[in-house]
């Protein structure tokens, strides 16, 4: 079984890690809840010293996620941002990163609240015509960090553009490819080092679980960022592990009914009168509509719209008028979700900095769940009246 080779995204979604118990037979990986493993005489054990440098379930779970990218490795983190935190650890005071500036909110904290103060230089540039970025390349650049397509405005990055940079300079090139998910997208192939996942939304599917991971094929990378994930120990437990394996079992069918909703919903929204605009990258006159589509299977479930002469008073009693959309942070899940990024996922980005980005006051995102389209768009039209 372990040497058989899957070729569908689905087949592998489904089989790739999970190999029958060997002790029962059972067909579902176990959850191994320990956090030490008995040894015969000092150093002599099975492979299995202490549970956050190894776990049976998280390698399960870390198989199959390399497998969905491609990639040779994987490492799984206790959050996004804890896998995030693991590759701007790479770095050395001095270093500078050339990243987006349309991130998500709490990655933009994270680089100008804590890595900044480590002597980290940040630049935030509009990567959408990936030559800007080599503008800012210098002798002390080493990382460009991309995150495609954005959140919350949908800019479309063009990673294979970004890879190329990156090669030609000797960068780490990697990509936040969590709005995607590896049915959509798969960076390592266009160029991209590592890529990293909020596990927390598509792959685990079902709004229970937070994680992060990080993928890729170098095999010096992955003993760089797995000594730092064992030294640091943003690793995430056995139980998380199991309910993602079984989340991503399904990932295949979730994301062909995400993009199937999100196209009906992106064309109902975009003729309607009370918006002024969507964005979303499956539209033909979307700015970087021709890269989405030669880099993305489809265009997903994720859409941002602006509200047409709304305030925010009235902004937020559109937010909180819906019956089936839950007013909630986060994505990617089964059920559908509208946010309102200036006060929620991106409060911690000033007011300028944001709305330079387009995260205006009277934008909200959606992220449209798996529910029977009729009732989604019957609960837009509702609360849009
Ligand atoms: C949610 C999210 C993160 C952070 O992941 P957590 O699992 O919440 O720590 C990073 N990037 C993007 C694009 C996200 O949506």
């Amino acid at each position: 079984m372990s040497n058989f080779k899957y070729h569908g995204f689905g087949t592998k979604a489904i089989h790739a890690g999970a190999e029958p118990d060997p002790s029962t037979g059972a067909i579902m990986t176990p959850i191994f809840q320990t956090s030490t493993y008995v040894q015969e005489s000092p150093g002599q054990h099975k492979g299995y010293a202490y549970a956050r440098g190894k776990n049976p379930t998280r390698e399960a779970l870390q198989k199959n996620i390399a497998a969905l990218e491609n990639a040779t490795y994987c490492l799984c983190f206790s959050s996004g941002m804890g896998a995030m935190d693991a590759v701007l650890k790479l770095l050395r005071p001095g270093d500078e990163v050339i990243t987006g500036d349309d991130l998500y909110g709490g990655s933009y904290r994270m680089f100008t609240k804590v890595f900044a103060n480590y002597g980290i230089k940040f630049h935030f540039v509009n990567m959408t015509h990936a030559a800007t970025i080599e503008q800012y390349v210098n002798a002390n650049t080493k990382l460009i960090w991309a995150e495609t397509p954005t959140n919350p405005t949908m800019q479309i990055i063009d990673i294979e553009a970004c890879g190329a940079i990156a090669q030609k300079h000797g960068l780490i090139l990697a990509v936040d490819n969590t709005f995607a998910s590896p049915y959509l997208q798969n960076p390592l192939a266009l160029g991209a080092h590592i890529v990293m996942h909020s596990v927390t939304k598509y792959l685990g599917g079902h709004s229970d679980v937070v994680m992060g991971a990080l993928v890729m094929n170098d095999a010096k990378l992955f003993e760089q960022l797995a000594f730092i994930h064992n030294s640091c120990g943003a690793t995430p437990g056995p139980m998380d592990s199991f309910l993602v394996m079984r989340g991503i079992k399904t990932l295949h069918l979730r994301m062909e009914r995400h993009c199937f909703n999100g196209r009906k919903i992106a064309e109902f929204l975009k003729t309607h009168p009370k918006i002024e605009k969507v964005y979303w990258p499956g539209f033909t006159d979307h700015p970087n509509h021709a890269i989405a589509k030669k880099q993305m299977r489809d265009f997903g479930g994720m859409i941002s719209i602006v509200l047409k002469d709304a305030d925010l008073p009235e902004t937020f009693r559109i937010a909180s008028s819906f019956n089936v959309f839950s007013l909630a942070e986060s994505l990617g899940g089964v059920e559908s979700l509208i946010n309102h990024p200036a006060t929620m996922t991106h409060a911690s980005i000033p007011k300028e900095e944001r709305e330079k980005a387009g995260v205006v006051d009277n934008l909200l995102r959606l992220s449209v769940g798996v529910e029977d389209v009729e009732d989604l768009i019957a609960d837009l039209k509702a609360a849009l009246a």
